[in-house]
């Protein structure tokens, strides 16, 4: 039997409008639109109060586990734009040896790396390129720092849609291969992501594309905050108290937070709401810098480095959203090292054996460091984000061999 994992139902859309995120300013649905006047993000608007009369959390239970279920609060108007390589409601798994250890009341992984391209990024990259199809568009291009490319790439080639990419030079080898092989024109960029977009905003004119950067277009917001609609729905409807989420360009926790209020609105969930956690690394940490200032503004980090490339942003143009989100939800922002990030992959590895990305284990290092100064309790249940398969980064090498023609000695195996 085959699951309909493609099929979306089939509904009309209840946007209404977009709307600036920092100054509230009114633009029109159904366009093209990067940023607002104001030069920050759009945020799309719904009527929620036809949304609560369309849906109900009955009618959700019978539709396929696929991020187009949630079709009433997603912005695609016609069901053929709604493109698909079977996008699941990826697992919230319970990690118990290490919620024992800690003596926590439950430290949850989502799981997004069984996400066709292997990371969250396809909930983004589906929405904007279904839509970019609805409105019209027929080629895209975006700066990368892999996974955002890959997921690009797939979706545009399955949609017909002429894909440009560009990354950092130090990029890891296997997501450029990736977004090449997808068939994105892609190129490696002697620079930063922000380096990157300078690139795709200035080529806007010369090449007729449509700049498909992070927060830079309404849609990839709305893809993400699936994360939130699933994460509710998993729940029982009851969120939890903590969210860790590795933070770069916000989009995820920005859309997470938006999720719950439209939830709240159509009377999905109450006014509970979890703590929202944005976590960093050290050698990238701008808006830890800015929470630690009191600024809802964070300036650009030089010369930023990590092994987290996902997160290794130097700035973010929704740098406001994800300070607002963080402190309204009582939330922290929170770095740390590469070195605990591989010391925590290594450990959630071997003990509940999921092999996270690199950013879903700084969430799990930052988990730790927040439990010992105190601002997690061990009663707080906490989901941390796996926003990637492990198995797109390079791990620790495994340099054990055997020599069969030899004698051997098998104790000796246990001992390693
Ligand atoms: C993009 C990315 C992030 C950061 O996500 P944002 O929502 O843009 O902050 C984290 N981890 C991985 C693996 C990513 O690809």
């Amino acid at each position: 039997m085959t699951m309909m994992l493609a099929a979306a139902p089939e509904a009309e859309t209840f946007v209404t409008h977009l709307e600036c995120g920092y100054t509230g300013e009114r633009f029109e649905a159904d366009k093209l639109h990067n940023l607002s006047s104001a030069g920050k993000p759009l945020l799309v608007r719904y009527d929620l109060d036809g949304v609560k009369g369309a849906l109900t959390k009955d009618v959700l239970k019978n539709r396929e586990p696929t991020l187009w279920r949630y079709r009433e609060l997603l912005p695609v108007r016609k069901t053929e734009n709604c493109i698909s390589l079977g996008e699941i409601m990826t697992p919230t798994l319970p990690m118990p040896t290490l919620s024992k250890q800690a003596g926590s009341a439950g430290i949850f992984v989502k799981d997004e790396g069984r996400l066709p391209t292997g990371s969250f990024k396809a909930r983004g990259l589906i929405m904007a390129v279904s839509m970019a199809k609805e409105l019209g568009v027929k080629r895209m291009a975006m700066p990368t720092n892999g996974n955002a490319g890959a997921a690009m790439a797939a979706y545009c080639s399955r949609a017909g849609i002429e894909s440009y990419v560009f990354a950092p030079e130090d990029t890891p080898e296997i997501n450029l291969r990736e977004i090449a092989e997808q068939g994105a024109k892609t190129w490696r960029v002697n620079g930063y992501i922000d380096d990157c977009g300078k690139i795709v905003g200035e080529g806007k004119e010369a090449m007729g594309w449509f700049d498909t950067s992070t927060l830079k277009e309404p849609y990839r917001i709305e893809g993400k905050k699936t994360m939130g609609l699933e994460l509710a729905e998993q729940f029982g409807w009851d969120l939890p108290d903590v969210i860790l989420y590795p933070t770069g360009g916000g989009t995820g926790l920005i859309g997470m937070w938006k999720a719950f209020d439209e939830l709240e609105k159509i009377g999905f969930i109450g006014s509970k709401r979890p703590r929202m956690v944005a976590v960093q690394a050290e050698g990238c940490a701008p808006m830890v810098r800015a929470y630690e200032a009191g600024e809802r503004h964070a300036q650009r980090w030089e010369n930023a480095q990590t092994i987290a490339m996902g997160i290794r942003v130097p700035q973010a143009v929704g740098d406001f959203l994800i300070m607002d989100a963080v402190r309204e939800s009582n939330g922290f922002a929170i770095a740390v090292s590469d070195e605990v990030i591989e010391k925590a992959r290594t450990e959630v590895s071997k003990t509940e054996g999921m092999l996270l990305c690199p950013e879903g284990a700084a969430t799990y290092a930052a988990y730790q460091a927040a439990r010992a100064d105190g601002r997690i309790n061990a009663n707080e249940t906490c989901v941390l984000f796996n926003c990637a398969t492990g198995l797109k980064y390079p791990l620790p090498p495994m340099d054990q061999s055997l020599d069969r023609h030899q004698p051997i000695d098998y104790a000796a195996l246990a001992r390693a």
